[in-house]
């Protein structure tokens, strides 16, 4: 349990953090709240009134002003009664009074799987946002403390909110660029997604702690001396990576414990800019650093405000190791983001940012309303809000900022949806390159365009683009230009569609099906259904689960479903599930030939760890998740016949671009038969692979991996 804080601690500690707010208003609505809430527990067991003060210690800890503390104590007390918002209003003045409104209003979040209801309330919450940012900044305060005491919830109540916080809550506080409350609602909510891989990370962390402190320690020391030298004293701190940073690289996007170089990190904390640049000098006087490695963002801050100097060097012993350095303001905008501008609001300073941020809460909703809602508001907020984001640039300079990952498509589109529309190539720093390459940070980017104005994006683009901006431009053509070949071609990825989920029935059945399916989707005819599947308005991928699930429930009752023998996906045949994600535990590396078993993770797939690794054992004994271990063997074993395939690729030549490519295949734990790299004349790199795979999936999937090494350009099949 927490420890129990009071009111008087609450006084206490806005009184030491120095900052001047009005006790004696605070000291009222506290009393108020308590009022409200008297008799009213929590789970936990604890009287109610210490969830808004502990809401309100995290508001206090990101300086926010009486009003908005004030709020943080009442933000529970309206419910629905319009009388108590009255009697707020009245002694707490208008400000308090829209904030408690703004809170109550949008209320809780329904559960994620209704992705329409919930589509929903994030408008509404970025409504709110759009009017009084401070609104969302205790729905946050909020959000953090009930994460903080979920440990009390029912398991289903857990999943939900954790999930919920994961998709919803810890992306929009990463776009405000609130990193102290993002980063816990992120680790916060693994525990419960993935407590298996959560308690991987942390003994990894554990037994290379103390080697690795000494090892942190030492180049504190180092730089500390020589910068002391030029006459310099900045706090030095050394820092560790978050559990869900660590988990995304090495879970998600597979790469190896070794392989993330900023999982400990120095932070270097200077006085001014030019302190910046000249510490960053002497540190690669002082150590190699790694090619590549080096980004700017103080002159090219994140699209969250996030501003400093990242290199990589290469410490003692050859490991390598992040280095930041920024200004003192700078790093206070990194922690607290948004509410770090909120407190300059009045002056100039920070203005902008606020404004930029405004800017763009109020964009997505004006993407949303042109896609008539279509698009998923949640899947938008989840790509656009990633704090990676790239600058690329027009021939012209003139800098575009585009999430991480977009391709040629998305920059053409965020030009004009004219020349997106009338793209038939594409140069990048001068060399013509295929429509879906990925961009990179400081690329030139030219569309090259034709003048005439029937021609049009291609259906395989929305696939292929990344913001919500291009995919909502490239449907809106469709849908403007191509009614007949879209029914056409919405009716027959609709057939497909039945086919490959074994939907059969006889025709005038079928027909009562798909005109219920429109009607649903709030078409009036069949045909302008089928014509929003063809300009993508209707995604099959979203409406085809619960079209099965319907189906199977009113034709096929009571039968059950057919055996079929499970398909494998890396190799691996996780029972009852087929081509389920599947990703390798690092904690003891199964290879095949291992006796395996799979951790169903919530959201995340599976992970597979030997039968006998340390941590399965350990895990078995909690009796609660027993049911989320299920029987996996590598497929090889059941005489799956493997066949070789060779995989052809050129990307830009570079250092360890070899090593890249051979550690995705290994990823996949597939045999590499073969493996040639040599130049090209033109500064490319090319290899060629020869793997052994089980599926075309598989390969398609590692295919993928491959792509996304850095400086990949084209991967193909080649030969047979
Ligand atoms: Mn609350």
């Amino acid at each position: 349990m927490l420890s129990e804080r009071t009111f008087e601690d609450l006084k206490a500690y806005i009184t030491a953090s120095g900052r001047t707010r009005d006790l004696f208003k605070l000291e009222q609505a506290y009393l108020l709240a308590e009022q409200l809430h008297a008799g009213q527990v929590r789970e936990s067991g604890e009287p109610y009134i210490i969830h808004p003060i502990e809401v309100t210690f995290v508001l206090a800890d990101l300086g926010m002003d009486t009003d908005c503390l004030c709020a943080g104590l009442l933000h529970d007390v309206v419910e629905d009664t319009e009388e108590t918002l009255e009697d707020v209003r009245r002694r707490f003045g208008e400000t308090v009074a829209k904030l408690v409104d703004g809170v109550t209003k949008l209320g809780n979040l329904p559960l994620p799987t209704k992705e329409e209801q919930q589509s929903e309330n994030v408008r509404k919450m970025l409504l709110a946002m759009s009017e009084e940012v401070r609104v969302i900044i205790i729905k946050l305060a909020d959000r953090l403390h009930n994460m903080r005491t979920l440990m009390y919830r029912k398991e289903e109540k857990q999943r939900k909110t954790s999930l919920e916080t994961m998709e919803v809550y810890a992306p929009i506080a990463h776009r405000l660029g609130m990193r102290t409350i993002w980063e816990e609602l992120e680790d916060a909510a693994l525990h419960y997604l993935d407590p298996v891989a959560c308690r991987e990370i942390e003994n990894t962390l554990e037994m290379n702690r103390a080697e690795r402190a000494g090892f942190v320690q030492n180049m504190q020391e180092r730089i500390r001396v020589r910068l002391h030298e030029f006459g310099m004293e900045p706090r030095i701190e050394g820092r560790v990576k978050s559990i869900y940073g660590i988990y995304r690289k090495v879970y998600m996007q597979g790469r190896s414990f070794e392989e993330v170089y900023d999982i400990y990190a120095v932070r270097i904390i200077v006085n001014t800019v030019i302190d910046c640049y000249n510490t960053l000098g002497i540190i690669h006087d002082m150590f190699r650093p790694v090619p590549n490695r080096f980004k700017d963002y103080i002159a090219t801050p994140k699209a969250n405000g996030y501003q400093s100097l990242h290199t990589t060097v290469i410490g003692r012993e050859g490991v390598p190791f992040e280095i930041q350095i920024r200004t003192w303001d700078m790093n206070y905008t990194a922690e607290y983001g948004i509410a770090a501008h909120w407190k300059y609001k009045a002056g100039i300073k920070g203005k902008d940012k606020l404004e930029d941020n405004l800017a763009w809460i109020r964009k997505i909703l004006e993407t949303q309303q042109e896609g008539e809602g279509e698009d998923d508001i949640v899947r938008t907020i989840k790509t656009d809000l990633s704090p990676e984001d790239i600058f690329v640039l027009t021939p012209k300079s003139d800098v575009k900022t585009l999430p991480a990952g977009s391709t040629v498509i998305d920059f053409a589109y965020a030009i004009h949806s004219a020349v997106g529309n009338r793209m038939v190539g594409a140069k990048i720093d001068g060399r013509i390159v295929p429509l879906d390459t990925v961009l990179r940070t400081g690329q030139i980017v030219d569309i090259i365009t034709t003048r005439s104005a029937s021609h049009g994006p291609n259906r395989d683009w929305l696939s292929i683009a990344k913001t919500s901006e291009a995919r909502s431009k490239i449907r809106a053509w469709f849908k403007k230009e191509r009614r007949e070949e879209n029914i056409a071609q919405g009716r027959q990825s609709l057939e497909s569609e039945f086919k490959r989920m074994s939907i059969v029935l006889p025709e005038k059945q079928m027909e009562e099906m798909v005109t219920a399916l429109a009607r649903r989707q709030h078409y009036d005819s069949v045909e302008d259904f089928y014509a929003a599947i063809g300009y993508g308005g209707v995604l099959l991928t979203r409406i085809m689960p619960r079209v099965r699930e319907d189906f199977q429930r009113l034709h096929r009752p009571a039968v059950p479903a057919p055996v079929t023998p499970a398909k494998s996906s890396n190799g691996v045949i996780v029972e009852g599930i087929d081509n389920c994600p599947v990703k390798f535990a690092q904690c003891c590396n199964p290879l095949p030939g291992d006796e395996i078993i799979g951790f169903i993770t919530r959201g995340h797939g599976v992970s597979v760890h030997k039968k006998d690794c340390q941590n399965v054992q350990a895990a078995m004994k909690d009796q609660s998740q027993l049911d989320r271990w299920i029987p996996a063997r590598f497929a090889e074993e059941e005489g799956v016949k493997g066949f070789r395939s060779t995989l052809d690729i050129v990307a830009l030549d570079r250092t360890a671009l070899l090593a890249d490519v051979s550690t995705v295949i290994a990823n996949f734990r597939v045999p590499l038969h073969e493996l040639n790299a040599r130049e090209l004349k033109n500064g490319n790199a090319n290899i060629v692979a020869t793997i052994g795979i089980q599926s075309v999936d598989q390969l398609n999937n590692i295919m993928k991996n491959i792509k996304k090494i850095e400086g990949v350009m084209t991967v193909e099949r080649s030969g047979k």
